[in-house]
């Protein structure tokens, strides 16, 4: 049994549900003059609906609340905020997820105080409708249970996360220090159950490497069980 709910989702996928999104928008008759990603997950939706709905205007606004992969950081928070005037455009606020739906409350209530747009729509691709404290204006894909989607953007964070945790648990759980490379493989589709590539999985051991937490000797990697 996987240890969380994880889907991997494909650029493919990304596209296609882009696709949905903007039509689903275009129906609705709302036509925005400018499009406001959610940094960082809502970049990538957001050129693609520029491209897909013919709009030229792209800001950006970091808000954020998870700190790493599926663990929450303490609450929602706006960095770098700087301010622009709005007062003559439509806009979109858009990210690629709403789960509690905390960050983009607080985007939303921080363009309409400060930025002052004549109207301002949310839009997610997906919207996990069992835990959001807000409903998107659009959205793609609702999700009724809650799951971790492993988007291609986040991916190597992901996954570098993921091999953290099993090589610190299997330490507390197990006293274990030594990993192969098919060690880890076979413990990453046990515990999380996608198939990322060893591409990522290579450079995720690098990643932990770099940081300290892992040591390749004799083809193996030690954990030195240092905190990062
Ligand atoms: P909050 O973090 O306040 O709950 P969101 O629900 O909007 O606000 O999540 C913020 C960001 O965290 C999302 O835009 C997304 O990038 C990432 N994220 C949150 N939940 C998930 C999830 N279930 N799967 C993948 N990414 C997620």
């Amino acid at each position: 049994m996987p240890r969380i709910p994880v889907k991997l989702v494909s650029w493919e996928e990304i596209t296609e549900w882009s696709w949905g999104l903007a039509k689903v928008i275009e129906k609705s008759g709302y036509v925005p003059d400018v499009v406001i990603a959610i940094a960082r997950g809502g970049y990538v939706p957001a050129r693609l609906l520029c491209d897909f709905l013919g709009i030229e205007n792209l800001l950006s606004i970091q808000s954020q609340h998870w700190t790493e992969a599926a663990k929450k950081g303490e609450r929602a928070i706006i960095k770098f905020d700087y301010s622009v005037d709005l007062t003559e455009y439509r806009a979109l606020l858009v990210d690629d997820i709403i789960d509690t739906g905390e960050s983009v409350i607080l985007a939303k209530e921080h363009i309409s105080n400060s930025w002052r747009p004549k109207d301002l729509k949310i839009a997610a691709l997906q919207w996990i409708s069992s835990v959001a404290k807000i409903k998107p204006d659009f959205y793609y894909m609702e999700v009724k249970e809650w799951v971790w989607f492993q988007y291609p953007w986040t991916r190597l964070e992901d996954v570098t996360q993921f091999l953290k945790r099993i090589i610190e648990s299997s330490y507390r759980e197990e006293g274990r220090v030594s990993w192969t490379l098919e060690d880890l493989n076979k413990k990453f589709i046990e515990w999380y159950d996608i198939a990322v590539g060893g591409r990522y999985i290579a450079e995720a051991i690098e990643v932990l490497a770099k940081r300290g937490l892992l040591k390749a000797i004799n083809g193996s990697y030690i954990y030195t069980a240092t905190t990062m």
